[in-house]
């Protein structure tokens, strides 16, 4: 059996940057929550995507949470999130008893609706938040979603855990609204293992996340408490990752969008194969190269034919509206989202693959639809 080919895998600085955060963690002995790397990474990042302020935290689903709760989400508000994406930007709705209302995505973006979400807004006018996901690193058609939001006096947060070092008309994803998170987590873009981070112009909501995210420590020389606290703080030794898991940022995108290129030039041909859309205003960082298929060849049977060549791929997220433990609540759309679902997938787009691996991918594809 020959290697087997993953969506996307941790992929360490050849230079060893990491290692060298880590080791100074060891040295100093702050081996520990907070630290010198966990403010450094909270600059570094703050400074590389152009923004005010960043909490570190134990992942991105704590970063949506601690968003939530910053952006003072309380019971029985209304959250309209987009249905298109991973479980976790939705669940933290639901940990703070809010009631989140699932909009569906369009086909020029993949992302939120803003013909949808202008619907839903009007739906509920009493909505506190707007929750939108860029997802596989394309981003959302953000100047018309800031704009209903602006008109509409909601607060917008931005899920950009896939889409780190994506830009929307030069400025990145996460910083367009008045909240944004990303995540760490082994198949992201960068990893730290696991971790997160929230971002805002906000110093002062930023300030408050760490205070909830440190279990909510008043001060005082006794353990005091006035709300309710949470352990959602990044580790030093965490944070070493990421400070040089930052370092090759822009490396791991270039290759990724390589990885994009070739793909859709090598599979041109073969006219049942759709590319996920890049806009003009999207540089996108790639993150998984995805595509739809029209025609007789389902997503399965080019999932169960690659798996064979030891070759890992995955259908599109299936929306939160199809999903059982969300399905009861609203959805506002056509059902695009549906459609995406039952027509894509995600191929290897591993930043560590070589071009004799993606050539394996593209034979196996190929295979597929000379015999279909
Ligand atoms: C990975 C991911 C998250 C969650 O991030 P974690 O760090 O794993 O908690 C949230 N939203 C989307 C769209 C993701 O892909």
């Amino acid at each position: 059996m020959e290697k087997k080919i993953l969506l996307s895998s941790p992929h360490m600085s050849a230079e060893g940057y990491e290692q060298e955060y880590v080791k100074e963690a060891f040295d100093t002995n702050w081996v520990a929550p907070l630290g010198p790397n966990v403010n450094g990474f909270e600059n570094e990042i703050a400074v590389k995507v152009g923004i005010g302020h960043a909490a570190a935290l134990v992942s991105g689903t704590a970063a949506i949470h601690m968003a939530l709760k910053a952006a003072g989400v309380k019971e029985g508000d209304i959250v309209l999130c987009q249905s298109l994406t991973f479980s976790a930007t939705a669940n933290p709705i639901i940990y703070e008893k809010a009631i989140p209302v699932f909009v569906d995505s369009d086909y020029e973006t993949w992302n939120m609706s803003p013909k949808f979400l202008e619907e839903a807004l009007i739906k509920y006018p009493n909505t506190k938040v707007v929750l939108v996901v860029h997802l596989y690193g394309l981003s959302a058609d953000m100047d018309k979603i800031v704009a209903l939001c602006k008109k509409h006096n909601v607060t917008l947060i931005e899920d950009a855990a896939e889409s780190l070092g994506t830009t929307f008309k030069g400025r990145y994803t996460g910083t367009l609204g008045d909240y944004g998170i990303f995540s760490f987590n082994g198949n992201k873009i960068i990893t730290t293992s696991g971790g997160g981070m929230l971002v805002s112009n906000n110093a002062e909501r930023i300030q408050k996340v760490r205070f909830w995210s440190t279990q909510a420590r008043n001060q005082a020389r006794h353990y005091q408490h006035s709300e309710l606290g949470y352990n959602y703080r990044m580790s030093n030794v965490v944070a070493g990752i990421g400070r040089g898991q930052l370092k090759v940022l822009d490396q791991r995108v270039e290759k990724k969008r390589q990885i994009y290129q070739y793909y859709k030039e090598s599979l041109k041909d073969i006219k049942e194969i759709e590319f996920m859309p890049m806009n003009d205003w999207n540089y996108s960082n790639c993150w998984l190269t995805s595509i739809t298929l029209k025609g007789k060849v389902t997503p399965v049977d080019l999932i169960i034919a690659l798996e064979k060549e030891n070759i890992e791929s995955r259908p599109l997220w299936k929306p939160m509206h199809l999903q059982p433990f969300f399905e009861k609540y609203d959805f506002i759309g056509d059902r695009t989202s549906d459609d995406l679902f039952n027509r894509g997938l995600c191929l290897p787009s591993d930043s560590k693959m070589t071009i004799e691996e993606q050539n394996r991918v593209i034979k196996a594809i190929k295979e597929v639809f000379k015999n279909a």
